[in-house]
């Protein structure tokens, strides 16, 4: 039915009525005071989000445009990076840094499987002659449903004394804790579309001190993307270019909403909905494709046994008008992943179990546990 979609993606996510709103305004000049308060108050909201004292930049594109000017105001022509890869977005972060003639040492896992924070550590205390650059690395692993430990690889290239941490954070931000000031966390990307609960266009590039200093060094062609521009602008609330002004006001509804619940709360909902939608699915005997205890905050993925993933995601969306993400590259038709990130409330959670195991039955592959997710899912979502 039209108008109905419900969206259980990991990006673009659901958007609140006020968000939606906020952004039908007219747009106002960008150069004005009026413009300049609102960029004072949403960079200091993002930083409230990020945890973080230091810079947090807004730039107009997705997230793999925060990802990459990351990537290319840090760091110089053949400097040596390590890049863990586990999933599709970590194979991402490997090209982006090829393409501009790093050289990229890949710390592989198995799709599915977290990345050993041991690994980083060997190879970083191997590095006597402090040539890594820079570990770069996905928090959540939105094509696996995999949350990788930030929090200790960031400790271990810390220890090296010379590295920095250049951190996928897209799908981990407003989902699960990055306090990225305490973990020692260089630089920090992510997108709208995905826990800000809003449309898709905006990127945000945070950096620490260490990363300013990269950044000096740093002789990576950069225009558009060069952060030191945006800083410079943003020190006068204002940024170097037309920024996407609507953007910007549901981007503070957006934030505005974040900081009435609070950011323990806003953990706590994604980690009770990523309990139930696992706990739901394993009841009617479908398994989870993540490593058990190492499940993404943001989006759970799905391996069923008997059953197309594609199949079962397509008559998910054509009877219930709800969208399911698929499995990328070799894990399509493999698996399906339920995005529960950003605007999420127990409902959708309900909801999408529900019409998991409705659609089981409906394709007669009804082996006995049909409403037993419904029940594993409620039970943690009423637990008090
Ligand atoms: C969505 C996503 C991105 C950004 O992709 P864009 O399409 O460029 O916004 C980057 N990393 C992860 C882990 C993501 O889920």
């Amino acid at each position: 039915m039209q108008e109905k979609l419900s969206l259980m993606i990991p990006g673009p996510t659901p958007v609140p009525e006020s968000v939606l709103k906020a952004l039908g305004q007219h747009p106002i000049g960008h150069r004005s005071g009026e413009f300049q308060d609102i960029v004072r108050r949403t960079t200091a909201q993002l930083q409230w989000l990020h945890q973080t004292e230091g810079d947090v930049l807004t730039i107009t594109g997705s997230g793999t445009a925060a990802m990459e000017a990351g990537i290319i105001n840090t760091l110089s022509r053949g400097d040596k990076v390590l890049c863990g890869e586990n999933g599709k977005f970590g194979e991402r972060w490997v090209k982006v840094a090829k393409a501009y003639g790093i050289n990229v040492e890949v710390l592989k896992t198995e799709w599915g499987q977290p990345l050993n924070p041991e690994e980083f550590r060997k190879v970083l205390e191997g590095d006597k002659k402090k040539e890594i650059k820079a570990v770069i690395i996905t928090h959540s692993e939105t094509s696996t449903g995999v949350l990788n430990d930030l929090q200790t690889i960031s400790k271990y290239v810390r220890a090296h004394g010379q590295a920095i941490t250049i951190a996928d954070c897209v799908t981990s931000l407003g989902a699960c804790d990055v306090p990225m000031d305490n973990w020692g966390i260089d630089v920090i990307a992510s997108g709208s579309q995905k826990g800000y609960m809003m449309p898709p266009g905006l990127g945000f590039v945070a950096m620490s001190n260490r990363a300013w200093e990269a950044q000096q060094k740093s002789d990576l062609p950069k225009f558009y993307l060069d952060l030191s521009q945006y800083k410079k602008a943003a020190s006068k609330n204002s940024n170097p270019f037309t920024p996407a002004v609507n953007l910007y006001f549901s981007l503070e509804a957006a934030l505005n909403m974040m900081q009435a619940e609070g950011l323990t709360s806003i953990f706590k909902r994604h980690h009770r909905h990523r309990a139930a939608t696992q706990a739901g699915m394993k009841a009617i005997g479908l398994p989870i494709f993540s490593a058990e205890g190492h499940g993404s905050p943001a989006i759970t993925a799905v391996a069923p046994k008997t059953i197309d993933a594609e199949q079962l995601r397509k008559e998910v969306k054509d009877k219930f008008d709800i969208l399911l993400a698929g499995g990328q590259d070799h894990l399509k038709g493999k698996v399906f992943r339920i995005g529960h990130l950003g605007f999420v409330n127990d409902r959708d959670v309900l909801t999408a179990v529900s019409a998991i195991e409705a659609t089981l039955q409906s394709l007669g592959l009804d082996n006995g546990q049909i409403g037993q997710g419904l029940k594993a899912a409620s039970e943690i979502l009423t637990a008090r």
